[in-house]
């Protein structure tokens, strides 16, 4: 196979602070590419020059993605591999470069990751919060109205929720988490993650937000904030509220043992009420 057919788009990792989360992968790749397209220039300049890489870089950012993917496939079809890497973390996860691999795997070019760091999993992974299900909703709208509205519609999710958030509006998102999600749904904030001033707390969304309040530091650095999933509850089953019912109605009038048996098995008033008169004229 001649080297104009084995060229790909690397997608890399690189650390979200701690360098030495730098793959030995990652590290040979950027190597060896044609060049690195990077967020930030002048940012990932000093992570390419801390591990030797001297690969030439281009930038790809939010406001030119699109004239990009033009000039990057060009490169592509001619042979010449690219990896793309953003300023921290996996590219593509809240940064730039959706649009550049949608493109050219339209285009027949293989997209190869290659996985690393990634803040919203590393702080799923040491939360203490279910980590089966969860929902990773990026950045909340920065306006108050519109940041209410999403978690208003979140509110009844059951998987674990994941959000990066500004330190500047910290405080101002868990005060709308707590009024929506209830004061006492479990969360956590992930800190400057696998930096010298780590810090990961898990406690009940008053008591994150009275912490966080009450200490200005924990309202620098970088964020990820998670909130537990809303506890399903389970529905009794007919059967179950049948026989309850059957039992109460021995001793009560229907309206009574409705009541009882809806507060107890958690149903509702009219099912429990339905259910015990159809028991009644059997
Ligand atoms: N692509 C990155 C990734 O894979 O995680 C995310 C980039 S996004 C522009 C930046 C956000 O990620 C930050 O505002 C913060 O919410 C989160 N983040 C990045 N690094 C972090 C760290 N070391 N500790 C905590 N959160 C971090």
């Amino acid at each position: 196979m001649s080297e104009q057919q084995t060229a790909s788009l690397y997608i890399v990792a690189t650390p979200i602070g701690n360098l030495s989360d730098m793959s030995a992968r990652a590290i040979e790749v950027l190597k060896e590419v044609a060049v690195v397209a990077a967020e930030d220039t002048r940012h990932s300049g000093h992570l390419l020059q801390h591990f030797s890489i001297s690969t030439p870089m281009i930038s790809v950012h939010e406001h030119n993605e699109q004239q990009r993917c033009e000039k990057i496939l060009a490169r592509l079809q001619q042979g010449e591999s690219v990896a793309l890497i953003s300023d921290a973390g996996t590219p593509l996860i809240s940064d730039p470069g959706y649009r550049l691999v949608t493109f050219v795997r339209e285009h027949g070019i293989d997209v190869v990751p290659i996985p690393g760091c990634c803040a919203l999993i590393a702080a799923l992974s040491a939360s203490g919060l279910p980590s089966d299900r969860f929902s990773f909703e990026g950045f909340l709208p920065a306006k108050q109205g519109a940041r209410r509205q999403s978690l208003e519609n979140l509110a009844n999710e059951s998987r674990t929720l994941i959000f990066y958030e500004s330190p500047r509006r910290l405080q101002a998102a868990l005060t709308d988490m707590s009024d929506i999600f209830g004061e006492q749904r479990l969360a956590c904030l992930a800190r400057e993650l696998t930096k010298l001033h780590e810090t990961i707390t898990t406690r009940p969304l008053t008591d994150l937000l009275a912490w966080v309040s009450s200490d200005h530091y924990q309202q620098k650095g970088e964020c990820v904030v998670l909130v537990e999933g809303v506890k399903q509850q389970l529905d009794a089953s007919d059967s179950e509220v049948n026989r309850i019912l059957a039992l109460l109605l021995k001793e009560l009038p229907v309206k009574k043992a409705a009541a009882i048996t809806a507060s107890l098995l958690e149903v509702s008033k009219n099912k429990a009420y339905d259910m015990a008169l159809k028991l009644q004229q059997k």
